[in-house]
């Protein structure tokens, strides 16, 4: 295909230039050929005659004219012509023929042409006979005729019509040769001969020199040349070519070279030279030289690039013709319009961009003020939309401020060289000071009790208070009116009763809280309804057998059993309101699972239980398991040690809880539904779980072994071992395995220090989830006592679970105070001897367990806080986690006591009833302890000095007209107060 191109586009590219050989017009002198046969001998063979050319220079030529004989055979021989390196000879001839029909009487032998002969010789070795005058040893190139013959012949040469042809020949190899012109019969005149060959010249073509090249031997011979570059310039592609064709024309470049970077082409391609100073060029190619880019300059001649003069700068991908840049100005005038705790900043474009479009704007936030006068970097919680750095918009939203706090921001201008230059980024700053912002919304509101005309809510703080909440306002109105309807009460404290409401109804209620910075939102909408007639007086019913039936038995017992049977019936009364609202309660109350989080599923909901073990607990083969030892009595069966080995792993040290024989299906489900819990959990301070065998008898529930046993028992073995650090340690692992089940939306119901398992590195491990303890019929163990609806342990519930069986993680939280009591007492029982309905009592009257000996303020503190009686009050598992860990960082915090810790036991705080003694009169008291209407009844009756009241039973209280239950409740659990601080006194007196 080359080849084929070549051919059709043979098209020359220069000039041909001709090496002439010899040239008979040059001779100075005589030619001096030879001639044949030799002159003399005849008179009629070629003869040198001195002539004229076309503009009458004086020349050489050789005639002949023996047109009147016949049988001519004249040669005459050229002197010996060097080849020279050339393998085609060319041969131009100038000469004139005579007409041979202008010549009168001239025989039919006349010629008009004659032929041209070579002979090649490596030395001028010819003489008079030698080569012999004939064809071959001569080789004929052509014969030769005029294009013109002439008529008239003018010997003067005046009039002289003069032919010129060119022959060639070749190949030739020797170092030279010899030209021989053979007349044989015309008249005719050789005026000039020149000898030639072709070649093709130096040139510097696309880029590159050739040097000069003889054409080849043909007239069609290509002869390659390969170029090279001139200097700085680089050839692009394939190697450059040149061909020499057999007229000395240069044809069919092939490849090229450009100047390289740095370099450019002048002199019509023939230099590539270097940029001068402040102009470059990047890349090889045809391109000029620019002129460097502003803000550039160049180092020196060449330059392929410009550098950046002083502060100026370029991206990595700026292109390099682009001008330099640099880093832009401060952005102007910033403008902050504070609205609360959020705030819009505005600001214009900097006065200069540096001279590049992709200025962005960051946003520094520093808090300032927090009493030490430094400002620090603001926290992740403040929001910036659309986003705190590369903004592109001169604004930005910024919210979640603190309230009133002084804020430092810096607006900075930077772009796309700013993180090249050693000045920081320009920036202009505006320091505002952030106002309230109002709280934030009630989001848990619950129905603490009702009645025929009256319900009493509570609810928890807004999430965020923003400020001291002054009060709360509290709408309502009945379901079927319209908010225009509705009645507004205040209320100081986040529990109201709402009175003078209709029986039976269901009322709307909706609650703000407000601080100096006004109203939060309110609440979503919840619906109460009150009792109806029916409901009170089914309740009144119920009531009184039980009344009736106790009053043979203790005063205090009556009470007791009222306190229950109105614990009970606020708890129907609650579920029917419940019932009736569930979606929309648990709407307003839920919401605060972390999405992703696992969540734990309840054994029993599914159809078959069987299957809940099967999804959760690894069946092992009985096999694997070897029992080596009884170690404790589990509700099923026996507990025992032993060794695991499964199937390519290690043998493991395991408990093994068995099902004992002659068990009902019941009894198993139960038994299993254990395992179908501890299987979902995974966590350090949470009972491992290794495995079920469920195929083979006995049942086994195989788990990690702790060689502590359970808490309560290890600490009442090790009473006083240990230092304050190692127990909050042990009570830092229960608060976190409690954190993880909370996490998990399961509720323990049963957290006790028994309940904990202790392991060789004091780890402990919340362990125990077995349900069936709670269930009503079994009433084995007295910890358990019987409720409404199942079995608690008293002394570790929280009232709302004893009450209404509210369990919840919070609930989880008050039982964990309480194993935080029994670590810090080393396994003391919780209130001691105290019967369970004392405990109800006394927690109902605010009571709270002391701190244990040595027990460090700030942990009995972490107690008392679980033992707040509005659970939302209480802290989480996470904050309690958070709070030991800061006592376990800083062990200072453990050194301070309360001072009533002592050796001995104290009665349980009162942390609502104020001590008498700081009271003159009984009516200050009464007032005091908020049952001031009944003044005059004391008074009338009585009971008008200390001495008398301390004394004084439940038959008193009634005597003296006090019918409200609570009310009576009230009064004595103060009385029994007042007692235990009078004989304190006394004692301390003897
Ligand atoms: P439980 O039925 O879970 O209350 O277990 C009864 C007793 O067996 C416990 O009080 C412990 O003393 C003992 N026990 C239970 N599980 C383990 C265990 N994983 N490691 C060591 N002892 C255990």
């Amino acid at each position: 295909h080359v080849v084929a191109w070549w051919l059709c586009c043979l098209t020359a590219l220069s000039l041909s230039s001709t090496e002439t050989l010899m040239d008979s017009t040059t001779a100075t002198a005589e030619l001096g050929w030879t001639v044949y046969p030799v002159s003399g001998s005849s008179d009629n063979s070629w003869e040198e005659v001195s002539g004229y050319d076309e503009n009458m220079n004086t020349i050489r030529t050789y005639q002949v004219c023996n047109v009147f004989d016949n049988n001519q055979n004249n040669w005459v021989r050229t002197k010996y012509i060097r080849r020279r390196g050339a393998q085609r000879i060319h041969v131009e001839m100038k000469f004139s023929v005579r007409d041979c029909s202008s010549i009168p009487n001239v025989p039919g032998s006349c010629k008009e042409t004659f032929n041209l002969y070579y002979y090649e010789s490596d030395s001028d070795t010819a003489n008079k006979v030698s080569p012999a005058w004939m064809e071959n040893p001569w080789i004929k190139v052509d014969t030769i005729a005029a294009d013109e013959s002439f008529s008239q012949v003018d010997l003067g040469g005046r009039v002289m019509k003069i032919n010129t042809e060119v022959r060639s020949f070749g190949p030739v190899s020797k170092h030279g040769f010899y030209l021989a012109f053979q007349d044989y019969g015309g008249c005719m005149s050789l005026i000039a001969v020149r000898v030639f060959y072709r070649k093709c010249p130096r040139v510097i073509q696309n880029g590159a020199v050739f040097q000069e090249t003889l054409s080849g031997a043909e007239s069609t011979s290509l002869v390659a040349s390969r170029g090279v570059c001139i200097p700085n310039g680089e050839e692009v592609d394939v190697p450059i070519k040149l061909y020499c064709n057999g007229d000395g024309e240069w044809m069919v470049p092939i490849g090229r070279c450009m100047c390289k970077a740095g370099h450019e082409a002048v002199e019509n391609g023939t230099v590539c030279r270097a940029c001068p100073s402040a102009f470059f060029k990047p890349i090889q190619g045809d391109a000029s030289c620019m002129q460097c880019p502003i803000n550039s300059r160049t180092t020196n001649e060449g330059a392929t690039n410009c550098v950046c003069r002083n502060g100026y700068y370029r991206t990595d991908s700026d292109p390099i013709q682009m001008p330099c840049t640099t880093v832009p100005s401060a952005p102007q005038n910033v403008l902050s319009i504070v609205n609360e705790t959020s705030l819009m900043l505005e600001w214009q474009h900097p006065r200069e961009s540096g001279g590049r479009e992709d200025v962005v704007f960051n946003i520094i936030c520093k808090s300032c003020g927090g009493g030490r006068g430094g400002c620090t970097r603001c926290g992740d919680n403040v929001q910036f939309v659309p986003r705190q750095l590369g903004l592109t918009e001169p604004r930005v939203y910024i919210s979640d401020l603190l309230a009133h706090t002084q804020y430092t921001f810096e607006v900075q201008a930077v772009n796309g060289v700013s993180d090249q230059s050693p000045y920081s980024p320009q920036y202009s700053s505006v320091n505002i000071t952030t106002n309230q912002a109002a709280p934030s919304t009630v989001s848990i509101m619950h129905q603490v009790s009702r009645t025929v005309d009256s319900i009493t809510l509570s609810w928890s703080q807004p999430d965020q208070p923003n400020g001291v909440i002054l009060d709360y306002e509290l709408q309502y109105y009945e379901k079927d009116q319209t908010e225009y309807n509705s009645t507004i009460i205040k209320s100081q404290t986040n529990t109201v009763v709402i009175r003078g409401l209709k029986s039976g109804a269901i009322y709307v209620f909706l609650v703000r809280a407000r601080t100096v910075a006004g109203f939060g939102r309110y609440s979503g909408k919840l619906y109460f309804q009150t009792m109806t007639e029916e409901e009170y007086n089914t309740s009144i019913q119920e009531k009184l057998p039980l009344i009736i039936g106790s009053a043979a038995a203790g005063l205090v017992f009556l009470i007791a059993v009222v306190v229950i049977v109105i614990v009970c019936n606020r708890r129907r009364g609650f579920e029917r309101a419940d019932s009736e609202y569930t979606d929309k309660l648990q709407h307003y109350t839920s919401g605060h699972m972390t999405p992703g989080m696992k969540i734990y599923i309840d054994p029993f909901t599914y159809e078959d239980p069987n299957e809940a073990v099967r999804e959760f607990a690894k069946e092992i083969d009985t096999s694997c398991v070897k029992i080596e030892q009884v170690i404790g009595a589990g509700e099923f069966g026996e507990v025992c040690s032993g060794n695991l080995r499964l199937p390519g792993k290690r043998e493991m040290f395991v408990a093994i809880k068995t099902l004992k024989s002659g068990y009902t299906e019941k009894q198993r489900r139960d038994f299993l539904s254990e395992a179908s819990i501890m299987g979902q959990f995974d966590h350090p301070n949470v009972i491992h779980l290794e495995g079920v065998v469920t195929k083979s008898a006995p049942v086994m529930i195989i788990t990690e072994f702790m060689e502590n046993g359970s808490l309560d028992s290890f600490l009442r073995q090790n009473d006083g071992q240990f230092t304050v650090i190692q127990l909050v340690g042990m009570l830092r692992g229960i608060a976190s395995g409690m954190k993880y089940l909370a996490d998990m939306n399961y509720v323990h119901r049963d957290l006790a220090a028994r309940n904990i398992l202790v392991n060789s590195n004091l780890v402990c491990k919340v362990s125990d989830f077995g349900l069936s303890r709670f269930l009503e019929d079994d009433t084995s163990d007295p910890t358990y006592t019987s409720a409404l609806g199942g079995k608690i342990p008293i002394r570790w519930t929280a009232p709302e679970a004893i009450q209404y069986r509210k369990f919840t993680s919070a609930s989880d939280v008050w039982s964990y105070g309480i194993v935080m009591w029994e670590v810090m007492s080393y396994g003391e029982r919780p209130y001691w001897d105290m019967t369970n309905q004392d405990v109800i009592n006394a927690i109902e009257q605010d009571y709270r367990l002391p701190p244990p000996m040595d027990c460090p303020s700030a942990l009995h503190q972490l107690m008392l806080d679980c033992w707040q009686k509005d659970r939302n009050n209480r802290p989480k598992f996470s904050q309690i986690v958070n709070n030991l860990d800061k006592m376990i960082r800083n062990p200072n915090s453990l050194k301070a006591m309360t001072p009533l810790s002592s050796g001995v036991h104290l009665p349980l705080l009162d942390r609502s009833v104020p001590d008498f003694s700081s009271f003159s009169t009984v009516d200050e008291w009464l007032d005091a302890i908020k049952m001031g209407q009944y003044k005059d009844n004391f008074a009338n009756a009585d009971f008008a000095s200390f001495d008398v009241v301390s004394q004084m039973t439940m038959d008193d209280i009634l005597s003296v007209g006090v019918t409200l239950a609570g009310h009576q409740k009230k009064i004595l659990n103060s009385v029994q107060m007042m007692r235990a601080s009078i004989n304190q006194i006394q004692s301390v007196e003897v």
